[in-house]
């Protein structure tokens, strides 16, 4: 089988012998012809310091990524590939994936072996464009299959994370692991308890957007309900439990609103119960998540407005939740109220109120402003009217009397 190489990569070829294109270049090149979006991951038997003198002569930059593992980015006019030493690591006790020892090897078959899934070890020649399958990955791309370059048992003992990977290759390719990787998979999950929250969150972010690499249809939930069989949850600080979790394939690709869906069919009610136990997302995300939490919590069908006070600026996430959910009567209550309020020139915050928190400063301590302002939405939505200069006033006088101030 021979392949296309671009023209720097085969420029680059005739400085540095031996060179390859090995990863998701190759493999997205096999299974689909196109190669958007991926990087290019480069390997031969060369050394960094052997790069280095390979290139000392040219204008093609050689910086350090990681001198202990052999990898050093070549930057050329033409774009920059993250070259890689061929090795063989070997690894400490227990899933850590950091390798305990690093050995430079000569060729591809042991090269072949440090990797993790048969389709991720195919290597392109730069300089002739054949490919080199040593492990049978063009065969697995061709039966949609994921499996590991060695047994199992090995490459998951090596290194937990890989769990993640094998979830997250399958549903954004539709792939399914054969039989023996997953039965190894669910049984060695425990592995993820030694790899790192960051880390583990990274591959949980991609699974959950995981239909927007290739267009993949349905790929979330696929993802979900393989990292669920494979028993992963509790690993990830989620619950172990049954669940329908179809609403996030409804969901457009919103990290939050993905997360919000997928948190609210397994019960759990506050995002930072995760926090510690299997992932850590940025603050932004927790805040964001939160929030939408609570504001997807059913609204009170006696007093919609209620809803519409509290978390007016989440209507249209919350709507779009509870639609891709099932929940479109809470929808419907939450706009039919939104545009009744409309109707009525009701606000829902205190921007159309007819009063200025300065107004308010001049009738009450400064340190009320903030709740005055809350306690006049609220009764206007309540009342559902438009209040007037002179029922704030009132309003206000209630207030006044109530918090004695
Ligand atoms: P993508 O298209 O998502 O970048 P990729 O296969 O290129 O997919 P990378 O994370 O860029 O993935 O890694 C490049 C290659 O390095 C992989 O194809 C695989 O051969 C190897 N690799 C990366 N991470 C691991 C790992 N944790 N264990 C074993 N091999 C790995
Ligand atoms: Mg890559």
């Amino acid at each position: 089988m021979k392949l296309h190489v671009p023209f720097a990569l085969q420029e680059l070829a005739k400085r540095i012998p031996s060179l390859y294109v090995v990863g998701g270049y190759v493999r997205n090149a096999v299974w689909r012809g196109d190669i958007a979006g991926t990087d290019v991951d480069v390997c031969g038997p060369l050394t960094p310091d052997e790069v280095r003198s390979a290139l000392w002569d040219t204008h093609y930059l050689v910086l350090d990524v990681n001198p202990r593992i052999g990898t050093v980015l070549i930057k050329t006019p033409d774009g920059e590939y993250e070259y890689t030493t061929f090795r063989y690591d070997s690894y400490p006790i227990g899933g850590a994936h950091t390798p305990a020892e690093v050995r430079f090897v000569r060729t591809i078959e042991e090269d072949a072996g440090r990797r993790d899934f048969r389709m991720n070890a195919i290597y392109l020649s730069a300089a002739t464009g054949e490919v080199v399958d040593p492990t049978g990955g063009v065969a697995d791309i061709a039966n949609r299959l994921v499996r590991t370059t060695r047994a199992p048992s090995l490459v998951f003992g090596e290194d937990g994370l890989r769990i993640l990977r094998l979830v997250r290759f399958a549903c954004e390719m539709g792939f399914a692991p054969d039989a023996e990787t997953f039965e190894t998979a669910r049984n060695m999950r425990s592995q993820l308890e030694d790899i790192s929250t960051e880390r583990k969150t990274a591959e949980m972010e991609r699974i959950m957007l995981s239909d927007t690499r290739y267009g993949e249809e349905n790929a979330p939930v696929k993802g979900l309900q393989l990292l669920q069989a494979l028993g992963c949850f509790p690993l990830l600080g989620l619950p172990d439990k049954e669940a329908d979790l179809s609403a996030c394939g409804r969901l457009p690709a919103v990290l939050s609103w993905r997360l919000v869906a997928l948190l609210r069919a397994l019960g759990v009610e506050d995002i930072r119960c995760l926090v510690g136990k299997g992932m850590r997302f940025p603050n932004y995300l927790v805040k964001e998540v939160s929030r939408l939490l609570g504001a997807t919590r059913a609204p009170d069908e006696n007093q919609p407005w209620l809803w519409m006070v509290e978390h007016a600026a989440d209507i249209e996430a919350a709507c779009i939740i509870w639609r891709a959910e099932g929940n479109g009567a809470y929808a419907d209550l939450v706009e039919g109220e939104q545009a009744l309020l409309k109707e009525k020139g009701v606000p829902w915050n205190y921007h159309g109120l007819p009063v200025t928190p300065e107004q308010i400063k001049e009738i009450l301590p400064p340190h009320f402003v903030g709740e005055a302002l809350t306690y006049l939405v609220v009764e206007g939505a309540r009342r559902r009217v438009a209040l007037s200069d002179e029922q704030c006033l009132l309003a206000l006088a209630e207030f006044k009397e109530l918090k004695k101030c």
